[in-house]
Parts: C-alpha cells; structure tokens; sequence
C-alpha cells in the first residue's frame, strides 16, 4: 500500500509538471533506504495513471543504495539491513549521506506535432 500512495504522489506531480501535455516517461531516483518494492510501484503506478495524461507512461527508477557514514571515526558503508552503528569503531553517531532520495528528475511530453507546411499567416 506504500506503493500506492508514492504512485499518486508521483503521478500528481507529473501532471503538475506535464502542463497538460501527454506523458511518455517518468525518470526518478529512489533511494534504498524508501524500501520501495519495484514491482509494486510499477503495478500502481499503472493502476493511478488509467485515464490520466500518463497513461502508458513508462516509470524509468534509479534505484540508489543506502550510504552511512560514522560521525566519529568518519567510515562510509552501504548497510545490507538498516544497521545504524559504525562497523568500525560501534559508534552511533551516524549520519546518512544518500539512500533516502526520492523525486522525480525530469519527465518528456509528447509536443505539438509542427505543422507539415508552413504558416502562411503572418504571426
Ligand atoms: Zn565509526
């Protein structure tokens, strides 16, 4: 269900962004640390954009790991689990330097298709 309200949320700023214009691709980056299963945002993010400018869109994700980094001793690690003390010296003073991303980056329209002749008006 986590999946579901991240596809609406993801599908309202796309719209936002899409100005009205039919959407063909939606790229994000997710970090690990969101704990968002693919196959399920893409199953939903599916079911939110029927009837909508993106539907059919395709959802290009970057998954990014998590990355950690000790406030004492300053090791970096990307923890399998959620493990919040430095492998290194036990310390908690931990601070999360990526895995927690989550946004769009960009998204592509399909434009106005340009005429075949050209404007004879005078603009
Ligand atoms: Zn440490």
């Amino acid at each position: 269900m986590h999946e579901l309200s991240l596809s609406s949320a993801i599908l309202a700023t796309t719209l936002r962004h899409a100005e009205g214009r039919p959407v063909r691709s939606v790229q994000m980056r997710i970090g690990a640390m969101r704990q968002v299963v693919p196959e399920s945002l893409d199953f939903y993010f599916g079911i939110v954009t029927r009837g909508t400018l993106a539907e059919g869109a395709a959802l290009e994700v970057d998954y990014l790991p998590a990355r950690l980094r000790c406030g004492d001793c300053a090791r970096e690690w990307e923890p399998e689990l959620p493990l919040f003390r430095c492998p290194g010296c036990g310390g908690a003073a931990v601070e999360t330097l990526s895995g927690t991303e989550f946004g769009i980056e960009y998204i592509t329209v399909e434009e106005e298709e340009e005429a075949e002749t050209p404007c004879i008006a005078p603009r």
